[in-house]
């Protein structure tokens, strides 16, 4: 556990070893802006959007756009045994896969394998499969930049309390959100506003959220009145938040306006009058449509009805809808969480279901910033924690088969494992200080390019874009306007 520790260290050195080059660019984005007035983004991002693909590696997003487009990016063949992996020539169709920062991630934490070894990731199949982070760790590298055990949500390896991209955001001044589409006290939304030794505390997990102050939406699945088919209990079922927490929510004795119907979420997206904090708990148990009866084995995706919930689009636009009434800005991290549930249980048909609905919320996200905000206030980063299921091209092991498909069919693929795996992932920003994103990509994979490690993108923030000193070395970002958190930072 040590050594793992030191081996994130060692890259986090790396990183600001490679300060130089970054210098030099940095004039040469800055050339074209007015001396006077700063390019905005050279300045820290007003508002920043995270979208996390649960369990969403490169393949989930080819299958998907196989089945929406007919089209995939990420494919390889070869037999690692006889001969070399490559890459086949790829088609982007997803509106993130045109952003203009682009690079994988690393996901590793302090359980299991102690760093990503691409040599080794390819020169057999069997690498990846094993020693892969869960959702709390891999959560908490993306929330607070520290690696941490499996299982634990806003804890550093040695278990002290770590900062979260909520709780900076929330001391510059700027209002908080997390949005998923499983269970709101979930790992990964809890990574980003609680902070547990154990993921398996839900109750605890959204107890703090509704004592801690540091959250204005929490919206998610997890409603302890229905089951996964959007049926009405015949008892409630306290799995996510206590009785006790869930009578003060309905009460209205917490500082939270409690959402649960379709049309109020529907409301709550258009609407020019929104309260200011709004804890949503859709009418449906532990996710949206994954757990809904028959969808996770049936033969094709959107063939069993729907739940007649609001989709995750829709949830995103209400919580942007509450956050951005804020005039310094906002946080918000937008979970697409039962993709990797869909993985977990190898359907083919949830799975292509999830990572549509996750596509539809980044497009609602894209077209809310260039509508509402603007690229030069917002940046917005897709990424994932992991993959789950080990999904390939059909008939693979030991060599990689590429998915390949018609538009509207399921691709021939194959899910190599109940579990997560350890390969890299992808990231996609666009927006001010995604050109910092892509600095910190120093690492090469031989077929996915140039990587960071998860811990970056919340310290690309945390000690960059939205700290006041430049720790990282990637240039200073002192333009942008935040004066509560400028004038209270010592
Ligand atoms: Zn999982």
């Amino acid at each position: 556990m040590n050594s793992s520790f030191v081996s994130s260290k060692g890259m986090r050195r790396a990183a600001i070893g490679m300060v130089g080059s970054i210098a030099l660019l940095a004039p040469a984005l800055s050339a074209s802006a007015s001396p006077a007035a700063p390019h905005r983004s050279d300045a820290g991002p007003k508002n920043v959007i995270v979208l996390i693909g649960d369990g969403m590696g490169y393949n989930e997003v080819d299958q998907t756009s196989s089945y929406q487009h007919g089209t995939t990016n990420y494919q390889v063949v070869g037999n690692p045994l006889t001969g070399s992996v490559k890459k086949v020539p790829g088609t982007p169709s997803q509106v993130y896969e045109k952003f203009p920062v682009q690079v994988a991630s690393s996901t590793y934490s302090l359980s299991g394998r102690a760093a990503y070894d691409p040599q080794a990731a390819w020169a057999g199949f069997g690498w990846v499969a094993d020693g892969a982070t869960d959702s709390a760790a891999a959560g908490t590298a993306l929330a607070t930049g520290v690696k941490t055990q499996n299982g634990v949500v806003g804890l550093d390896g040695s278990g002290n309390r770590v900062e979260n991209l909520t709780e900076r955001a929330k001391s510059m001044g700027k209002s908080t959100g997390l949005v998923t589409s499983v269970p709101f006290s979930h790992a990964t939304p809890a990574t980003y506003g609680a902070h547990n030794a154990d993921r398996n505390d839900l109750v605890g997990v959204t107890n703090e959220y509704l004592n801690d102050g540091t959250l204005d939406v929490v919206i998610g699945a997890g409603n302890p009145a229905y089951d996964d088919s959007h049926q009405l209990l015949a008892t409630p079922s306290f799995g996510y938040v206590s009785e006790q927490d869930w009578t003060r929510l309905k009460s209205g004795q917490t500082p939270f306006k409690l959402i649960e119907k379709t049309a109020d979420f529907k409301a709550l997206a258009t609407s020019k009058k929104t309260p200011q904090r709004v804890f949503g708990a859709v009418q449906v148990g532990s996710t949206l449509q994954q757990g809904r009866g028959g969808a996770a084995t049936s033969a094709a995706p959107f063939s069993v009805p729907r739940n007649d919930v609001p989709d995750l689009a829709t949830l995103t636009k209400g919580a942007l809808n509450v956050l951005d009434a804020n005039k310094n800005g906002y946080f918000a991290m937008i979970e697409g969480g039962a993709v990797d549930w869909a993985g977990h249980a190898n359907s083919s048909s949830t799975c292509v279901e999830e990572m549509v609905d996750f596509n539809r919320t980044v497009e609602a996200v894209v077209d809310w910033v260039n509508t509402k905000s603007s690229w030069d206030e917002t940046l917005v980063i897709v990424t994932a924690d992991h993959e789950t299921g080990y999904l390939t091209g059909a008939g693979s092991n030991p060599a990689w088969t590429a998915i390949d498909g018609a538009r509207k069919q399921l691709p021939a693929a194959a899910w190599n494992s109940a579990g997560h795996t350890n390969g890299l992932v992808p990231v996609y920003a666009k927006g001010p200080g995604s050109a910092d994103i892509r600095a910190l990509a120093t690492g090469t994979d031989p077929l996915r390019g140039a990587y960071l490690d998860n811990t970056d993108l919340a310290n690309v923030l945390l000690t960059d874009l939205w700290a006041d000193k430049d720790v990282l070395g990637l240039g200073q970002h002192n333009g942008w306007a935040n004066p509560v958190w400028l004038k209270t930072a010592s």
